[in-house]
């Protein structure tokens, strides 16, 4: 099969290719497991952060991609819950233990023999890929291939976000970064959420006008006073000046949400400027969001189904990942990155 495979950890900025489009083995099903014929797979940040090293994949050469949309083409044995030519998609998490406290008790995404798909497992920039079939998901007949790919990460994770924040309807919603998972997030705010106003603090104008377009209260830069405070804010920049900006703009007891795998070094000094009178006290918390569990991506399909959310997405074919992974890091963003496959 044709794949692009990343070979080791580079900048973007110093090698605009870190993918290489090669023929590679096609994959066999193990035990338990499906083989799954690509047709679409989404690009997310948190390639960037393979790539760069951040969340480096434990082996080389990998297979990238965890927004997999595809059929089903093959099982191995045991895997019984999925027939031939079902459509069905892939998520970030690949394997878990399934036996610690965590994964009895739901929350596998915070296992420690957690497997990401796409860093510790092959991914979905490839023609197949094969996966334990309890981490499959059915697809949702309203929504083309292109469409629910980026579903099954930015969606899940923002709709895993959204719900840590613990936002009641009414609430003043705040999103830091408006890049593919906030997007939804706006849009899943306004079915669940009606009376909650949404205030969106992103760097670029395009994103702003974007946040406005899609029904934001406001929208401004990171730097900006919004005109209310916020009960609770979602965070989902690469840098720290968004949380220090945001805390102070939340409300007594407000909490803020990060989903970010990693914070990029640069502007760790900003942190210096945390003013705890200002921006902690009073109740205000933080809490990070590591990883999906099975249950955030299949909870948030149906919501996604029935809203329903089309996600804005710009197709680019496989052998262009490269091109993709640039933009997104050059923050050429409207809407969510797709790799269209077959
Ligand atoms: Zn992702
Ligand atoms: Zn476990």
């Amino acid at each position: 099969m044709k794949a692009m495979v990343l070979k080791q950890i580079s900048e973007l900025g110093e090698n605009r290719e870190p993918l290489v489009w090669m023929n590679w083995p096609d994959p066999e099903p193990g035990d338990g497991e499906l083989l799954i014929k690509v047709s679409a797979c989404g690009v997310c940040h948190t390639e960037l952060d393979e790539i760069e090293g951040r969340t480096p994949p434990p082996r080389f050469p990998i297979i990238l991609g965890h927004q997999v949309v595809g059929r089903v083409a093959g099982s191995g044995a045991g895997a019984i819950r999925f027939t031939i030519n079902d459509r069905v998609g892939v998520a970030w998490i690949y394997s878990s233990c399934g036996i610690c406290s965590f994964c009895l008790g739901g929350r596998e995404n915070l296992c420690d023999q957690f497997q990401a798909t796409g860093r510790d497992a092959h991914g979905g920039y490839a023609e197949y890929m094969t996966v334990p079939e309890k981490s499959v998901y059915k697809i949702p007949g309203i929504f083309t291939d292109l469409e629910a790919a980026p579903l099954l990460c930015a969606g899940a994770i923002g709709y895993r976000s959204l719900r840590l924040t613990g936002l009641e309807d009414g609430q003043n919603l705040g999103l830091v970064g408006f890049g593919a998972s906030a997007h939804l997030v706006l849009k899943m705010v306004r079915h669940r959420f009606p009376n909650t106003r949404v205030f969106v603090f992103a760097r670029m104008v395009k994103e702003q006008e974007f946040a406005r377009e899609l029904g934001a209260a406001w929208a401004g830069s990171i730097e900006d006073d919004p005109p209310e405070k916020l009960q609770a804010a979602i965070d989902t920049t690469p840098a720290w000046k968004p949380i220090v900006e945001a805390l102070k703009n939340l409300e007594k007891g407000g909490r803020l949400v990060i989903n970010a795998i990693r914070k990029e070094e640069v502007d760790r000094e900003e942190l210096l400027k945390l003013d705890y009178p200002r921006q902690l006290w009073l109740e205000k918390e933080i809490k990070s969001v590591a990883n999906v569990a099975r249950k955030d991506v299949e909870e948030f399909l149906a919501l996604a189904a029935e809203i329903p959310i089309r996600p804005e997405v710009q197709v680019y074919g496989l052998e262009e990942a490269n091109r993709a992974l640039v933009e997104l890091k050059e923050r050429k963003i409207r809407g969510a990155k797709v790799l269209k496959i077959a």
